[in-house]
């Protein structure tokens, strides 16, 4: 079914009108869309209650484990969740073929593109975004227990379009140019680089329990595996954020290759290198951040308390999300 301006209609979403497709994942639909009560623009995440498997949707990187995504802890996580950021769930309905998630509208779009777009970001550039990320991340791991799992550029979304220095302009330059610089990142004067915000809870996974604010299980007989894998699988997310802040200094991503075998092989060795000479002109401190991120013993890799501390992180005020 085809609404006037081609847009689907879906059953129970009667309130909103769908304005345009802002993304598709392997699994869900997001939509602009606009609520008739209120007038508020929204985003709408719709998910198919019944799921393909990664043949079907023609992913070849999809990882088959995933096939079944635990939609309802989505919503539950996202209820219990606000921080600047993190998307915000305004709203959750469903029909008998759908979820329909009502979600704060980033109408930047995603981290993702602005790389391709930007081939790489300054490093001042990179710790604004990264910054704001790391924060909702600490909000996640140590306020409210939860392991998002699936931190990646895709789903990390700018609150507006970003101010983008024209092709001619590569963003390494702005690091001469301090004054646009500072306009550039801060986001003052309604433009720049702006708020980012973490998306996407379908992975996501709570590892601590709400009451008692202790690791999942009773207190005094959880086994110490269960307190490790609480440790260890935030750990993930650190590792992530490593990934993440690779590929914004240099452009490509640390770990890749076309076979998927490969890939997770060299995943597994923790194989990557600085290569020249498109790390060449990156500080020492960046390295050695990512260095203990991309750190295969996650013992040994860094918390987000640590990963904060360092002097990398700390070379500008600790939130400098711009005011809106
Ligand atoms: P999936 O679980 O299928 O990956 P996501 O929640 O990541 O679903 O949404 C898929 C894509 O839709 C995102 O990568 C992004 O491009 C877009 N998107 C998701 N949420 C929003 C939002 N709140 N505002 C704008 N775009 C969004
Ligand atoms: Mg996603």
């Amino acid at each position: 079914r085809q609404a006037k301006n081609n847009m689907p209609q879906y059953k129970g979403l009667e309130r909103y009108r769908i304005l345009e497709k802002m993304g598709d994942g392997a699994f869900s639909n997001v939509y602009k869309a606009q609520d008739l009560t209120t007038g508020q623009k929204v985003a709408i995440k719709v998910v198919r209650k019944y799921e393909l498997n990664s043949q079907q949707v023609g992913d070849k990187h999809l990882n088959p484990q995933f096939k079944k995504k635990p939609r309802a802890t989505e919503v539950q996580i996202m209820r219990g969740i606000d921080h600047p950021s993190i998307v915000k769930l305004y709203a959750f309905s469903e029909s008998a073929e759908y979820y329909y998630l009502i979600l704060e509208l980033m109408e930047g779009g995603e981290l993702f593109h602005q790389i391709v777009k930007l081939t790489y970001f300054s490093e001042s550039l990179a710790r604004h975004v990264i910054l704001q990320v790391a924060h909702g991340i600490r909000y996640m791991h140590e306020e409210r227990g939860v392991v998002h799992r699936d931190i990646k550029p895709e789903n990390l979304l700018f609150e507006r379009i970003p101010i983008v220095p024209s092709k001619l302009l590569p963003p390494r330059q702005f690091d001469e140019e301090k004054e646009d610089e500072g306009e550039f990142a801060s986001g003052v004067g309604g433009g720049g680089i702006g708020k980012v915000k973490i998306a996407d809870f379908g992975l996501s996974k709570i590892v601590w329990d709400e009451q008692t604010m202790t690791p999942c299980g009773t207190v005094g007989y959880t086994a110490p595996e269960i307190v490790k894998d609480e440790r260890y699988s935030k750990s993930v997310d650190m590792w992530a954020l490593g990934c993440v802040l690779y590929t914004l200094l240099c452009g490509f991503p640390p770990f890749y290759d076309e076979s998927i075998n490969v890939l997770t092989e060299k995943v597994a060795r923790g194989h990557y290198t600085f290569l020249s000479p498109w790390w060449d002109g990156i500080s020492a401190s960046a390295k050695d951040l990512i260095t203990h991120l991309l750190c295969v013993d996650p013992k040994r890799r860094y918390t987000i308390d640590e990963f904060l501390q360092h002097e990398w992180c700390l070379a500008v005020p600790a939130e400098p999300a711009p005011p809106t």
